[in-house]
C-alpha cells in the first residue's frame, strides 16, 4: 500500500489572483487557438470548449449553435448514421464536429458504433476528430484500441480517455491519441467517487496532465467538474488545451429532451437510465439521473460562459487564451464565495 498524502485540488479550492494587466476591455481577448496535433499532423483553429458524448448535451442541435462560437460537440456514439445524414444536410458544419465510439469492438467485431464511425467518416470526410470514449482509460486493452484505431485512420485527429495520471497520459499519447481527456469522477451525474471509490481531484489531475502531455508534444482536455465560467477558466489557467462540459450545457432546448412540467432530464452514461434506453452495454450504476429546471436556449449561457473566460483572461493580463497558463498564478483557499443571499437567488 503507498498513501500519497499530497493535498489534491479541485477548481473550488482556489481561485486565479489578479495582476497589473493593460488590457482594457474583455473584447481585446483573443478566446481562439490554433493547435497542430502531434499524431493526426492536422492544424485546427477553434474555441477550445466542447459539449461532451452526452445524451442531452452531444446533440447536432447543440452543434448548430456551438459552430457559430467555434466550438465543438461530440456526438453521441448512439447516433445512428441515418441520423447523421440527416443532420449534415441541415448546416451542421463538420469541421466543429466529432463522432464517438467506446472500445465494443475489441469484443465484437460487428460493434455498433465502431460501424457507425467507419460509415460517418467514410461518407463525411471532413469529420476530423474521433473520440474514443471510456470510464476507465487504464485497462490495458484500451491502449491497443487507441494503437488500432490510430492505424486505420492515420490523419485523424483523435480524442482519447478517460485518465487522471501523468504516466498514462504520456502512453497514449505515444499510441497515436492527440487529445488525452482527463476526469475519473468529477462530473455532475458521476458517481464514481461514491461507489468505487476513486479519482484524483480535477484541478489537480489537469494540472500534472498538461504537464506530462506538454512533454510529449500532446494536449490535454479536461473532462467534468465545471460548474461554472470560472471553472472553465481556471481549467485554462491550469493548463487544459481543451475544456470538457456536461453538465454546463445541459437542460437547454438543444438537449432534444422534452420539457415536463418545467424540468428535462439528464443522467449519467454509466446510470441505470442510459442502460434502461440504450441497452445493456451501458454499464449501470456510476451515474445518476436528475431533472434540470428547463434553461431555455443554450446560446445565453455559452455567452455568459465566454464572457466570464474573457473576464478572467482580463485580470490576469492574458490577452490570448493560449497565455492564460503563462499568466496565472492561484491561490488556494478555504471559502471562495459568498453565498449570503444564495437562498434568495432568483437566476
Ligand atoms: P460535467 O461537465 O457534467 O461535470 O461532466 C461531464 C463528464 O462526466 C462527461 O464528459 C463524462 O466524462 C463524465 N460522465 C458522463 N456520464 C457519466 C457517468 O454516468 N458516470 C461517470 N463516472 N462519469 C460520467
Amino acid at each position: 500500500m503507498r498513501l500519497n498524502t499530497e493535498l489534491k485540488l479541485n477548481y473550488a479550492d482556489v481561485l486565479l489572483q489578479p495582476k497589473r494587466s493593460t488590457l482594457s476591455s474583455r473584447r481585446d481577448v483573443d478566446i481562439t487557438r490554433t493547435f497542430t496535433f502531434q499524431n493526426s499532423k492536422e492544424t485546427y483553429t477553434c474555441v477550445p470548449i466542447v459539449a461532451s458524448n452526452m445524451d442531452g448535451v452531444g446533440t447536432f442541435s447543440m452543434a448548430k449553435v456551438l459552430q457559430e462560437y467555434k466550438m465543438m460537440t461530440v456526438i453521441t456514439k448512439t447516433t445512428t448514421p441515418e441520423q447523421w445524414k440527416q443532420a449534415v444536410g441541415q448546416g451542421i458544419k463538420l469541421k466543429y464536429i466529432s463522432v464517438c465510439t467506446g472500445t465494443g469492438k475489441l469484443w465484437d467485431k460487428d460493434a455498433e458504433d465502431y460501424a457507425t464511425l467507419q460509415k460517418v467518416l467514410k461518407s463525411y470526410p471532413d469529420v476530423k476528430f474521433i473520440t474514443i470514449d471510456v470510464a476507465n482509460g487504464y485497462h490495458e486493452n484500451y491502449v491497443d484500441f487507441v494503437k488500432q484505431v490510430r492505424d486505420e485512420f492515420p490523419d485523424k485527429t483523435i480524442i482519447a480517455g478517460n485518465v487522471v495520471t501523468a504516466e498514462m497520459v504520456e502512453q497514449l499519447i505515444l499510441s497515436g491519441a492527440d487529445v488525452v481527456k482527463i476526469g475519473i469522477g468529477p462530473g455532475s451525474v458521476c458517481t464514481t467517487r461514491t461507489m468505487a471509490g476513486v479519482g484524483v481531484p480535477q484541478f489537480s489531475a489537469v494540472v500534472e496532465c498538461a504537464d506530462a502531455a506538454n512533454g510529449v508534444g500532446g494536449h490535454i482536455m479536461a473532462d467534468g467538474g465545471c460548474v461554472e465560467p470560472g471553472d472553465v477558466a481556471k481549467a485554462f489557467g491550469g493548463g487544459a488545451h481543451f475544456v470538457m462540459l456536461g453538465g454546463m450545457l445541459a437542460g437547454h432546448n438543444e438537449s432534444e429532451v422534452e420539457v415536463k412540467d418545467g424540468f428535462r432530464e439528464f443522467y449519467g452514461m454509466s446510470s441505470d437510465r442510459a442502460r434502461e434506453i440504450h441497452g445493456k452495454r451501458y454499464r449501470g450504476n456510476e451515474g445518476r439521473r436528475v431533472f434540470l429546471p428547463d434553461r431555455g436556449p443554450v446560446s445565453e449561457t455559452v455567452e455568459d460562459m465566454l464572457g466570464g473566460v474573457r473576464s478572467a483572461c482580463t485580470y490576469i493580463g492574458a490577452r490570448r487564451l493560449k497565455d492564460i497558463p503563462k499568466c496565472a498564478s492561484f491561490v488556494r483557499t478555504n471559502t471562495a464565495l459568498n453565498e449570503v443571499y444564495k437562498q434568495y437567488d432568483r437566476d
